[in-house]
C-alpha cells in the first residue's frame, strides 16, 4: 500500500475532477436538501439529523472530494478495509468522525477502537466485554450505539428485541460501556416504519439519545419517525 499505488493515487486524485466525483458531490447535496426537507416535514430543527456517508467498497478518491467541501461524518463496515483507508484521510482531516457499521468480531476489538469513534453495533456479551477491556486498556473511550435485529431475522447481526433492555443495562452499568443509543437495519421485505418505532421506543424507554435508523432507500422515514443519524451510501455514491 505504501509502494507506487499510493503515490500514484496521491499524484492523480487531488488534481482529477471527473465526472464521478463531480457525481458524488452532486448527489450529496440532493441527500442533504431531501434530509433537510424531511427534518421540516417532521418539524424538527435544521440540523438535528446527522448524515453518516457510507463508503464502504468506494475508494478514498470518491471519499475526499466530500471532505474537502465539508463533510466529516462517515460509516465503513469492515474493519480492515477501514484501516486501509482512514489512517491517511484522517491525517489530513483530523476532525472527522467514523462510524462501525458493520459486524465486529472480537478479535478485530483492538483494530477497531484505534480506528474507529463509534461502534454502532454492539450486539453480544462477549463483544461488549472485549470492548470494555480494550477500551480500559487504552484509555480511548468510544460511544457505542447497541444493534437491535427488529425484525428477529436469523441472518442478521443484533440483539432481539426481547434481550435487549437487559443487554443495553448490562452493557451501561456492568460494563460501563458509553452506550449512547441504538441502531437497527430492517429487514428489507417490511414497512420499516414498524421497525423505525419500536427502536424509537426502546431508547426512550432507555433515555438513550441517539437513533441510528435509516439508509438510501428510507431515510426521510426514518426522520419522521426520530433518526437522529441516517447511514447513507448509494444515494451519494452510486452502487456498489
Ligand atoms: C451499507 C450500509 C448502509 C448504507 O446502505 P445504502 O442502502 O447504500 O444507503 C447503511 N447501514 C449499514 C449497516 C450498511 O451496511
Amino acid at each position: 500500500m505504501l509502494g507506487s499505488a499510493c503515490s500514484h493515487s496521491n499524484k492523480d486524485d487531488p488534481v482529477v475532477t471527473d465526472d464521478s466525483q463531480a457525481d458524488v458531490l452532486a448527489q450529496y447535496q440532493a441527500v442533504t436538501d431531501e434530509l433537510a426537507a424531511a427534518e421540516a416535514a417532521a418539524g424538527r430543527p435544521g440540523g438535528s439529523v446527522r448524515l453518516v456517508a457510507v463508503s464502504k467498497t468506494h475508494p478514498a478518491s470518491r471519499i475526499r472530494p466530500l471532505l474537502e467541501r465539508g463533510h466529516r461524518l462517515f460509516g465503513e463496515n469492515r474493519v480492515q478495509e477501514a484501516e486501509e483507508k482512514w489512517p491517511a484521510l484522517r491525517s489530513d482531516f483530523p476532525d472527522l468522525e467514523l462510524h462501525l457499521i458493520g459486524p465486529l468480531q472480537t478479535n478485530k476489538v483492538r483494530e477497531a477502537v484505534a480506528l474507529f469513534d463509534v461502534i454502532e453495533t454492539v450486539d453480544r456479551p462477549k463483544l461488549a466485554d472485549a470492548l470494555a477491556r480494550e477500551m480500559e486498556r487504552t484509555g480511548r473511550s468510544l460511544r457505542c450505539l447497541v444493534q437491535i435485529n427488529t425484525g428477529a431475522e436469523p441472518q442478521k447481526a443484533g440483539v432481539l428485541p426481547e434481550e435487549a433492555d437487559a443487554f443495553i443495562e448490562e452493557c451501561r452499568h456492568r460494563r460501563r460501556l458509553a452506550v449512547e443509543g441504538l441502531m437497527c437495519i430492517p429487514p428489507q421485505a417490511d414497512d420499516p416504519m414498524v421497525h423505525f418505532r419500536m427502536l424509537a421506543a426502546m431508547a426512550h424507554r432507555h433515555g438513550l439519545p441517539i437513533l441510528s435508523m435509516g439508509m438510501s432507500g428510507d431515510y426521510p422515514r426514518a426522520i419522521a419517525a426520530g433518526a437522529t443519524h441516517v447511514r447513507v451510501g448509494t444515494a451519494i455514491f452510486g452502487h456498489r
